[in-house]
């Protein structure tokens, strides 16, 4: 992946000076996640010597790949909210266009303590829009549909307004409106599997852009989340890519080369200072492939792209008045990987998958997505590398506050995973062919309450007021918000901030 030697476009090339061990280069990027790679490319298009460094051995961060009984498969984000066109519109630029695919429509379940019912459909992290939708009868019971239906008719207050002085968390919002049984057994299922957060902890703006207006403006949850659906492009509320998410990372790392960019892997770092002329950015300990152990880099431009767990104490270390920044912190995320045959699974008895409130007996799992249900390219290659019948089923383990020893053993893992199918499922699962456990430590940072204006505070900051204004980005999920959509829109528009007008 790391291209030192090769040789850049004249232009970039007389960027690039040696002077006392120190690398000189137009820009550096910390992080090549998908946030780092896209504004990296952004500068490599704009003839910028750019330089991207991760810590990681491979590029990508939470958009990683891994082979399971031959198949490759995504480690982690596997999809795309079609919310908005950024990712898709990202994906055409990059040649990718004609490989965005959409799941199958069967769509997911919920299931309860008392049963398995199939998700409402047309929802916003499961907040429903149509009470008269006959799976929300069985999915809730009389008596919380109507709790369900005050939402119709109770006046909007002030406080879950755009304009509220505390900004309501996404808890508050749905519970205000709709009820607990809600929140409960719908809302917080499906938000404890998209952000391993539990909704009274996360900021209703910041996760559900548009919809304090939309709620304001129709005077109804459910109006308010079905007009911010019917903004969006008729379909599917998720795509991908044929293939996987990580081909994404791919056409990303290929396009930065191909301007004379380089992705060097193995670099963790762990200094970032400015003098009167130039960023200085150290990297040291943690990186395996820095032969020496520490390089050193001076450029004219930095992106922070390496997620809150290092960003926030560089920015810290660079602003003081960022000093009371709370580095947020996700809830530590296992994801179990099965890849099974087993003929009871062609008839896709749970649609896409199942989401898993918190008090069914004897299941640990917080969500279970049947890939090759959800995915017709996905079931198409594991048929032709292993067969029919193989199917590819998705476990994922850590709610928010559990403690994440409690999945800290692959064995273990796999049997609770092995177990929580069948039970889910409803099926004998049959021979498992292969299976893989990965990890990730905090990977989907929370935007709790308040967290627009402190993505402002941080944003002013590094613009900065002496040497250097203008010079320093940040980007990345844990400002943008968890998601492809979110990350990619916002990457794209700091990076256009950055360069556009050089
Ligand atoms: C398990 C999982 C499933 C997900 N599923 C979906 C999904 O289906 N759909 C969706 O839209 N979103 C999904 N997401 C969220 C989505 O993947 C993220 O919001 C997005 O990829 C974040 O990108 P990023 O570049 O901001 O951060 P990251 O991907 O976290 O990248 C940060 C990079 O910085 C590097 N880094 C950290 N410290 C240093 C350092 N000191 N020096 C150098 N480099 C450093 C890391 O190695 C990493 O490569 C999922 C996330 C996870 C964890």
């Amino acid at each position: 992946m790391t291209a030192p030697d090769k040789a850049a476009p004249d232009k970039t090339e007389q960027d690039t000076t040696e002077q006392d061990d120190v690398e000189r280069t137009a820009v550096v990027v910390i992080g090549a996640g998908v946030a780092g790679l896209i504004v990296a490319e952004r500068a490599a298009a704009a003839g910028l010597r750019v330089v991207v460094l991760d810590a990681a051995d491979v590029p990508g961060g939470s958009v990683a790949r891994h082979e399971v009984a031959g198949l490759d498969l995504d480690a982690g984000a596997e999809s795309f909210a079609t919310r908005s066109t950024a990712v898709a519109d990202l994906a055409r630029d990059l040649g990718l266009g004609g490989e965005i695919v959409a799941p199958d429509p069967a769509g997911a379940w919920i299931a309860h303590r008392d049963g398995t019912w199939p998700l409402p459909r047309a929802g916003l992290l499961g907040i429903p829009t149509d009470l008269d939708d006959v799976s929300l009868r069985a999915a809730l019971g009389p008596d919380a549909l109507d709790r369900a239906r005050h939402d119709a008719t109770d006046p909007v207050p002030a406080a879950l307004t755009p304009g509220a002085p505390t900004p309501p968390s996404l808890g508050t919002v749905v519970r205000t409106r709709m009820g607990e049984q809600v929140l409960d057994r719908l809302v917080r299922p499906v938000v404890s599997g998209v952000h391993a957060a539990d909704p009274d902890a996360l900021d209703a703006q910041a996760v559900a852009p548009g919809l304090l207006a939309a709620l304001e403006e129709t005077g109804s949850l459910a109006a308010g989340v079905a007009r911010l659906r019917s903004a969006a492009k008729a379909g599917s509320s998720v795509g991908s890519l044929r293939g996987g998410m990580h081909r994404l990372v791919d056409a990303l790392v290929d396009r930065i080369e191909a301007q004379g960019g380089e992705v060097r892997l193995g670099h963790a770092v762990t200094g970032l200072h400015r003098d009167d002329d130039d960023w200085h950015v150290t990297t040291g300990a943690g990186g395996t492939a820095a032969p020496e152990g520490t390089a050193r880099l001076r450029a004219d431009r930095v992106v922070l792209a390496a997620g809150a767990g290092t960003a926030v104490p560089l920015l810290t270390g660079l602003f003081p008045s960022l000093a009371d920044l709370p580095a947020p912190t996700g809830a530590p995320v296992t994801l179990a990987t099965l890849v099974v045959r087993s003929d009871a699974l062609d008839a896709h008895p749970r649609g896409t998958g199942v989401l898993v409130g918190e008090d069914v007996p004897g299941v640990e799992a917080k969500a279970l997505t049947h890939a090759t249900a959800k995915w017709a390219w996905l079931a198409d290659a594991a048929a032709e590398t292993a067969g029919p019948g193989v199917h590819v089923l998705r476990l994922s383990y850590g709610r928010p506050g559990e403690n994440a020893a409690r999945y800290a053993d692959d064995a273990r893992v796999l049997e609770a995973a092995r177990r929580d199918a069948t039970s889910l499922l409803g099926v004998e699962l049959g021979e498992v062919l292969d299976s893989d456990v990965v990890r990730w430590p905090g990977a989907l940072p929370a935007a709790g309450p308040g967290h627009a204006g402190r993505v402002a505070r941080i944003r002013t900051a590094a613009r900065g007021t002496g040497p250097g204004t203008g010079t320093l980005a940040v980007v990345g999920g844990w400002l943008a918000g968890n998601g492809l959509a979110a990350v990619v829109a916002d990457s794209r528009a700091q990076a256009a901030q950055l360069f556009d007008k050089l």
